[in-house]
C-alpha cells in the first residue's frame, strides 16, 4: 500500500478497495502512518464520501484493530448520539435486561456542555465505570447488564482517528461517524444494536435530513456486519426529562426504573415513553417477538420493579452505594420565576445544557473536574400555562454558587412563552428498520 496513493484516489472522489481500506487502518493503529497523513485521509473522505463497501470495510477494519466480545445468548445495546437530559441509556439497558437480555454497553464520558452516561453513574458514591473485559464479562453474566467506560482494548483504531478529527475539522461526515459508532458498538458483540438518532438544537445532528441520513446508515452498516438493527430519529430541540445533570439525571432514571407511569413530574412521559419503545425493539429484534408484546413486557417489568431490580444489581456489582446516592449532599439551590404570564412554548435544549455546564455539570477538558449535583431541574413543560412569579426551574450546584445569577439568565432565555397553547412536541420523528 503507498498511502500517498490512497489519498490522490481518495481526493479525486474515487474508490477504494476494501483491502487497500483494511492495510491503512492496520498500519495507522500500529503507528506507521503518521497523522498528517490520515488527517488528510480523513478530509478527503469528509469532502468526497464513501460508498457502502467502503464504509463497511472502515468499519469492520476499525472493529477488528482491537478485541472484539461474544455473548451466549439473546443480546442487545442501545447507542444514543446524545442529547441534553438523555439519561435513556441508565433505565433502557437494564430494562431491557430484565425482559431476558444481556446488555454489554460501553459507554463514553462527556465532552462539552454536560456530563455523559459514564460520568452520570460516576455520580453514585463507589461506582466503578472503568472496568477491565474481563468484569465487565463477568457483570453481564451475572446481573444481565453492564454499563462500563469505553476500554482501550476496543475498536483503538477509532480512538486513534477520532481524536485526530476532533482537531482536524473532520468529524461531521457520515462514513467516519458511522466507522467510529459502529466499530465499537460491533465489537461489544451484542445481537441486535438499537440507535436513537438525536436531532434538534441539542443535538449533534441538526437537521432532520442530517439525522435520518445518519440513522440509515447506521441501520445499513450495523446489518452488513451481520446484526440486527433498528433506529428511531428523535427530538432534541427540548431537554429530555424534567433534570440535566449528572446526579438529577440519575435521581430521575430511578424514578422510571421504580415504575412511575409518566404522569408524575418526578418522572416525566417523553422519558418513559422513549425508553419503552427503544427497549422495545431491542427485545423484539432480539428475540423475535411483535414489537406490541415487547412493549407490553418492558411496561410491566417497569411496574413491577424487575428492572429497577436490575439496575440496583449492577450498581452494587461495579461497586456503587445507593443509600449513600441518595443521602448524597444536594449543594445549594435557586429558585427562578417566571417574569410573565403566558404558555411555555418551548425550552431551548442547547440553553439549558449551557446552564447546566455553567453550574459545573460538564467539563471543557478531558480532566476537568464535574460538580455531580450541579444542574437544571425544569419545573415546568411545553405547553404548561405559567403566571408571573411561578417557578420556572430549580438551580442546584456545590462548588459554583457565585454562577447562579449568570445561570439564571440562562435558563430565562432559553424558556420561550406564548399567548396561545403552543403545538405538541413530536418526540418520535422516524422509525427506520
Ligand atoms: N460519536 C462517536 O463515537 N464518533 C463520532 O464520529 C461521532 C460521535
Amino acid at each position: 500500500m503507498i498511502v500517498k496513493l490512497l489519498l490522490d484516489r481518495k481526493r479525486e472522489g474515487g474508490e477504494l478497495a476494501p483491502e487497500d481500506i483494511r492495510a491503512l487502518i492496520d498500519a495507522y493503529t500500529r503507528g506507521d502512518v503518521p497523522d498528517y497523513q490520515m488527517s488528510a485521509f480523513a478530509m478527503a473522505v469528509c469532502c468526497r464520501g464513501m460508498t457502502a463497501a467502503e464504509t463497511h470495510a472502515l468499519t469492520d477494519a476499525m472493529q477488528h484493530s482491537g478485541e472484539c466480545l461474544t455473548w451466549p445468548g439473546p443480546s442487545a445495546d442501545k447507542h444514543s448520539t446524545g442529547g441534553i437530559g438523555d439519561k435513556l441509556s441508565l433505565v433502557i439497558q437494564p430494562l431491557a435486561a430484565s425482559c431476558g437480555l444481556s446488555v454489554p454497553s460501553l459507554a463514553g464520558r462527556g465532552l462539552g456542555l454536560t456530563g455523559g452516561t459514564v460520568d452520570k453513574l460516576e455520580s453514585i458514591p463507589g461506582y466503578n465505570a472503568c472496568l477491565p473485559l474481563n468484569d465487565f464479562r463477568r457483570v453481564v453474566a451475572a446481573c444481565g447488564v453492564s454499563i462500563a467506560a469505553q476500554t482501550a482494548e476496543i475498536a483503538p483504531a477509532d480512538k486513534k482517528l477520532y481524536a485526530l478529527r476532533d482537531v482536524t475539522g473532520t468529524v461531521p461526515s457520515i462514513p467516519l461517524i458511522v466507522g467510529s459508532i459502529l466499530s465499537k458498538k460491533l465489537a461489544e458483540g451484542a445481537g441486535t444494536l438499537v440507535f436513537d438518532v438525536k436531532c434538534g438544537s441539542g443535538a449533534f445532528m441538526k437537521t432532520r435530513p442530517d439525522a435520518c441520513a445518519l440513522a440509515r446508515a447506521l441501520v445499513d452498516g450495523a446489518k452488513a456486519a451481520g446484526r440486527k438493527a433498528a433506529a428511531l430519529v428523535t427530538a432534541m430541540d427540548e431537554p429530555l426529562g424534567r433534570t440535566v445533570g449528572n446526579a438529577l439525571e440519575v435521581e430521575e432514571a430511578i424514578a422510571v426504573l421504580k415504575g412511575c407511569n409518566g404522569q408524575d413530574a418526578r418522572c416525566p412521559s417523553d422519558v418513559v415513553e422513549l425508553s419503552v419503545e427503544l427497549a422495545a425493539r431491542m427485545v423484539s429484534l432480539e428475540k423475535g417477538v411483535a414489537l406490541d408484546e415487547a412493549r407490553a413486557a418492558c411496561r410491566a417489568n417497569l411496574a413491577n420493579g424487575a428492572a429497577y431490580a436490575r439496575f440496583a444489581e449492577m450498581v452494587k456489582l461495579h461497586g456503587g452505594d445507593l443509600d449513600a446516592f441518595l443521602a448524597r449532599p444536594r449543594g445549594e439551590t435557586r429558585i427562578v420565576t417566571s417574569s410573565r404570564d403566558g404558555f411555555v412554548a418551548r425550552i431551548d435544549a442547547e440553553g439549558i445544557a449551557k446552564t447546566a455546564f455553567e453550574l459545573g455539570a460538564g467539563r471543557a477538558k478531558a480532566d476537568d473536574a464535574i460538580d455531580f449535583a450541579a444542574g437544571v431541574t425544569l419545573a415546568v413543560t411545553r405547553g404548561d400555562r405559567v403566571e408571573a412569579g411561578q417557578p420556572l426551574a430549580e438551580l442546584a450546584a456545590c462548588d459554583h454558587t457565585e454562577r447562579f445569577a449568570a445561570a439564571e439568565r440562562l435558563v430565562r432565555d432559553a424558556v420561550a412563552f406564548t399567548d396561545e397553547p403552543p403545538v405538541p412536541r413530536q418526540l418520535i420523528l422516524e422509525s427506520l428498520s
